[in-house]
Formats: structure tokens, C-alpha cells, sequence
């Protein structure tokens, strides 16, 4: 495994620190400073150091939250309801984080993970990740709007314009709406920009995944 992978692996510093700090001469293999971030190690049989302490691989978890409305997507808050609040006694709060973000009165799929790479994964707009949002809407949706949400309207109140997006007809007030970028409140603001408003937004898939069983407020472990 490349020693920069390794590290990674035991959560020392994100992907980019742990490059520099190679750079910079902070870790040994075998007692010998290795300032190669590609340099292949054997993890069973080399002693890696960093900043001469020898991390452990830490144990990568994933955990999909059916949010409720009411919690910000936060571990900790002086004022709000967080997240975490919802996350069961045998999840160690400190080493998980959600991945993205959802309104307070948004609902549905977060996901939880001590994953740095897969959260740049899911995250980054370049990976283009689909999210799929129910969307329960305040006026009757026309054709003309709908199309225009697939090409890729302006973000209301912002110069912005959301990139196409896909739109699957429900009934008149209600279509799941698929994005694969995450700004602020950018459902809301596409909706908006259509001169209508959001009046329940539920996120139903990130990536491949999906609620399932889930009900509100539950939590369920997933592998990678
Ligand atoms: N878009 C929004 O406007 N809010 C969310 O919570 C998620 C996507």
C-alpha cells in the first residue's frame, strides 16, 4: 500500500496535510525519514511513524440516518437540535461526521462516516454524485417549469445557475428532483426560481443509496 494511503487509513490528517507533512519530513518507515508520499509499505511487517508516534488504522464506519425536520446537520450546537442527538448510544459521536448537509427542515437520507476519502467522494461537485429529493411544492408545477429545472435554472437571489438537473413528475404539486451539486439551499432556491415554493423536501437517494427500510429518526450501519 502507497505510505500515503496508509495514512489516510489511520485518520492522522486529511489526504492533502498528510502529503505535506511527508514533504516536510515528519514520517519514518523503519527509522528512516521517507519524504515520498507513493513509497510502497507493508503494513504487517514496516513501522511507520508520524511526527515519531506510530498511528493505528483506524476501523472505517458508515451509518445511513433517516433525518427528521427539526435537527440541523451538526454534531454540536449552543441553540439547535443537532444531528447527533440521533445517532444511537453505540455510535462513538466523536469519530463519525455527516456527509453533506440538510436544512433543519429537511428530511431523509444522511450519510455518517469516519471516511475522509469517500466524503470528498460524495461531496465534491466534480464527482458529480446524484441526490434525489422529493419535493412537495406550494403551486401546480407547469411543463415550461419543468423544463426549465432540466436545463439548469438561475439559483434565486444569487448570480449562480444550478447545473441541469432531472425532473420526475409525482402529480401537480409534488416531482423528485435528482442534483449532483450540494450548494446552500440550492433545492429551495431552484425552486424559487421557478416562482414557486418548497413546501416539504425529503432527500430519497444519495449515490446508490437509498433509505430502504428506514423510518424516521432510525439508524442503520452499511458497509462501503
Ligand atoms: N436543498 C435545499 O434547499 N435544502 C436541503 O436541505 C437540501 C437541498
Amino acid at each position: 500500500m502507497r505510505l500515503e494511503k496508509y495514512l489516510v487509513l489511520c485518520g492522522v490528517e486529511s489526504r492533502k496535510k498528510i502529503k505535506k507533512a511527508i514533504l516536510n519530513g515528519r514520517v519514518k518507515v523503519n527509522g528512516e525519514t521517507i519524504r515520498e508520499a507513493s513509497v510502497d509499505i507493508e503494513e504487517e511487517k514496516d513501522i511507520i511513524t508520524y511526527d515519531d508516534i506510530i498511528p493505528k488504522k483506524k476501523k472505517l464506519s458508515y451509518y445511513i440516518m433517516y433525518k427528521t425536520s427539526g435537527y440541523i446537520t451538526a454534531m454540536e450546537d449552543k441553540k439547535d437540535r443537532v444531528v447527533a442527538e440521533l445517532l444511537p448510544d453505540f455510535i462513538d459521536k466523536k469519530s463519525v461526521f455527516p456527509v453533506g448537509r440538510l436544512d433543519k427542515d429537511t428530511e431523509g437520507l444522511l450519510l455518517f462516516t469516519n471516511d475522509g476519502d469517500l466524503n470528498h467522494l460524495m461531496s465534491h461537485p466534480d464527482y458529480k454524485i446524484e441526490k434525489t429529493y422529493y419535493v412537495k411544492l406550494d403551486r401546480d408545477i407547469s411543463s415550461e417549469s419543468i423544463r426549465e429545472l432540466e436545463r439548469g435554472v438561475r439559483l434565486a437571489d444569487t448570480k449562480n445557475f444550478a447545473l441541469p438537473s432531472k425532473v420526475e413528475y409525482i402529480s401537480s404539486k409534488e416531482i423528485n428532483l435528482t442534483i449532483t451539486e450540494g450548494r446552500y439551499h440550492q433545492v429551495k432556491k431552484m425552486i424559487k426560481s421557478i416562482g414557486n415554493k418548497v413546501l416539504y423536501l425529503k432527500r430519497i437517494k444519495f449515490g446508490n443509496l437509498t433509505l430502504g427500510e428506514l423510518k424516521p429518526g432510525e439508524v442503520r450501519e452499511i458497509e462501503k
